[in-house]
């Protein structure tokens, strides 16, 4: 076998040790009382090691690359990314001894610009947030492997089994009084969580439903309803990860059978909501989620359904300590009240 070619197998095995040693995310079991006879499922995808439901995809990615013969040793790796798949693929740059590259917008939140480079990664500043791809573009032409979220997410992941977050799930709900649940419930960034979801359960026949919960006015939502490729947001969100401003290629609008959209200030509120009954924070897209699992659950409440309904914590509070958990940052884009009042409505004192 050629050297080459022996790095591709040394890294590929260093990606299967990597899973090997990874235990799956947990899947938390909430009922509350307002509810009964629903159980509500959270995957905790923060769990990773490297903090978000991004970490799967950088695994994903970089195989994809590799198995593709697009990623040799010592080649350079970069991607357009302002938030969780930086962290994750430097993660995994680092894993693989790769050097890597993150395109970012200028404005992104300084923390997160930190957390790449305590990972061995490197931050190129662009100042037109819409100028990214084509600067990931110029690293690719001067011989870097684009890892490609937002091109490659849908395809890169394997959607039949090895382990993908709706074989993990569907196999951890398998005890559970309604294990297969009447509601799956995710965002959409690059689309391929609801991608994968959404396949695996056609290949599996099961009767499932798909909700996108979407912050209101985004692309996916303005795109789902009239299957626009080309779809371009209405309105402005402060919810990172998901509501993107432009439809992507990855979204498979057909496996999605609802889109339920959420204002900021609900994500906000019950996202709090959120933290009180899981005594953890989690990132702004998880409140997004929880509100549309709410009012799925609301309606089955009416229609008198029982059954399960599950959904994503896709990353962890702590990378929004300075914006969703800043009472200053809050009351700036007039977001407060939806936390006062929601403590208030669940006796909670403010911290
Ligand atoms: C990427 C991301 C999502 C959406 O997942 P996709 O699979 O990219 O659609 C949701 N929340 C957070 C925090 C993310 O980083």
């Amino acid at each position: 076998m050629n050297t080459a070619r022996e790095w591709v197998r040394d890294a590929v095995a260093a990606l299967a040790r990597e899973a090997a040693r990874s235990a799956d995310t947990h899947l938390l079991h909430v009922a509350t009382p307002t509810h009964p006879g629903i159980d509500f499922y959270f995957k905790d995808e923060s769990s990773h090691p490297s903090g978000s439901l991004k970490h799967r995809l950088a695994r994903s990615l970089f195989l994809y690359a590799l198995c593709n013969g697009r990623l040799e040793k010592g080649q350079h790796v970069v991607d357009a990314s302002s938030g969780s798949t930086a962290i994750s693929e430097a993660w995994f740059a680092r894993l693989l001894d790769l050097e890597f590259t993150a395109v970012m917008p200028a404005c992104t939140a300084p923390e997160k610009i930190r957390m790449v480079e305590r990972l061995g990664g490197r931050c190129d500043l662009v100042d037109d947030p819409s100028h990214a791809h084509a600067r990931a573009d110029r690293h690719r032409e001067a011989g870097a492997c684009h890892l490609d979220q937002f091109g490659l997410a849908e395809r890169a992941t394997d959607w039949r089994g090895n382990n993908n977050i709706a074989e993990s799930l569907m196999s951890q709900l398998a005890r559970e009084r309604h294990p297969v649940p009447t509601w799956i419930v995710c965002g959409a960034g690059t689309g391929g969580t609801s991608a994968t979801i959404g396949r695996y359960l056609r290949y599996r026949g099961l009767d499932t439903q798909l909700c996108v919960a979407e912050p209101t006015g985004r692309a996916f939502a303005i795109g789902w309803s009239t299957r626009d490729a080309e779809a371009e947001a209405t309105r402005p969100t402060v919810i990172e990860g998901i509501g993107r401003p432009r439809a992507e290629p990855g979204f498979l609008y057909d496996v999605v059978d609802r889109v339920v959209e959420v204002d900021d200030a609900r994500s906000i509120e019950t996202l709090h909501r959120l933290e009180t009954l899981l005594g953890q924070r989690y990132g702004g897209s998880s409140g997004t989620n929880f509100a549309a699992c709410l009012q799925l659950a609301d309606e089955m409440r009416a229609a008198g359904q029982r059954g399960s309904v599950v959904s994503l914590l896709c990353d962890r509070g702590d990378r929004y300590a300075q914006t969703l958990y800043s009472p200053a940052w809050l009351s700036a884009h007039g977001l407060a009240t939806a936390v006062t009042d929601d403590r208030a409505a669940a006796g909670v004192s403010p911290i």
